[in-house]
């Protein structure tokens, strides 16, 4: 086997992932690509053209059985860990008062559980060291209207990398959170479609005059793997074009 590093990336079916596992393998990197919906993930990883070794898996983060297969899998096809990329994540709107406790519960196993659950088992396989990022939000540090229980879950996610930097650094393993803005992808669309989200307001939220793209994102994520971040860890790193800086 060759020094390629290795990156397991969940959610890389769509949106952010499947720009954050393209911008991976281009980079050389061999990419696990886990995703609940197994042929979008298998048609990300055939987007890119290219002899680096990448294998696509269907699977839900939120099931401990999956999770563990997944990460075996990878292991064996494409050697030991050196990236985790907590990306898998899903919005359900609704008041705390509208949203039924199913809808509560599986935001919760999607956005934070299947953090833990990838963590937990990738961790014992990063033998030389390695680095976690957690796909936050800027739902983290303000909220939206009806957002409860995914703001929650995002808001979860940065006290996960504290302790998770924390309980892990010795071991050479970084753990850090990315904070995206608003980022073009499906699941946006999806909240434009159903009367959510306002896309005119949205471009006015960012100061930098956009909303992000899935590189962006991919970029920031790729920066925070690498060796140029080897002193960072436990930090939240904001890629929201200056969204959550300003008093709206
Ligand atoms: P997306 O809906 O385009 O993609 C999400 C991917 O995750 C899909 O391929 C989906 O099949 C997969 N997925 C969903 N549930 C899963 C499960 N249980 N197991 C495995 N895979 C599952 O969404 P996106 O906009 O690319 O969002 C990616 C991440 O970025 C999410 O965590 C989201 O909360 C976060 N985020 C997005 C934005 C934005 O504006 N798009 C902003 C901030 C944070």
């Amino acid at each position: 086997m060759d020094d390629a590093k290795t990156a397991l990336i969940t959610g890389a079916g769509s949106g952010i992932g499947a720009a954050i596992a393209e911008r991976f393998l281009s980079a050389g990197y061999r990419v696990a690509l886990f995703d609940i919906n197994g042929k979008a993930a298998e048609e990300t990883a055939a987007r890119i053209a290219g002899p680096v070794r990448r294998i696509a898996i269907s699977g839900d983060v939120s099931s401990e059985e999956h999770v563990q297969l997944a990460v075996l899998r990878t292991v064996r096809e494409l050697g030991p860990l050196d990236v985790l990329v907590n990306n898998a994540g899903i919005e359900i709107y609704g008041t705390v008062v509208e949203l039924t406790a199913e809808q509560w519960d599986r935001q919760m196993a999607v956005n934070l559980r299947g953090s833990y659950l990838f963590s937990k088992y990738a961790i014992p396989e990063m033998r030389r060291g390695g680095a976690i990022i957690h796909i936050s939000s800027a739902h983290a540090h303000v909220s939206w209207p009806r957002c409860p229980a995914y703001d929650a879950t995002k808001a979860g996610l940065i006290g996960l990398t504290r302790a998770m930097a924390l309980d892990h650094g010795r071991q050479g393993i970084r753990v850090n959170a990315i904070c995206p803005g608003y980022i073009s992808t499906p699941l946006l669309e999806k909240a434009i479609a159903c009367g959510e989200v306002d896309r005119e307001a949205m471009l006015k939220f960012h100061p930098l005059g956009r909303i992000g793209t899935p590189l962006d994102i991919a970029e920031a994520t790729l920066f925070l793997a690498s060796d140029a971040a080897s002193f960072i860890s436990g930090t939240v790193l904001n890629v929201d074009g200056c969204l959550t800086a300003q008093g709206l």
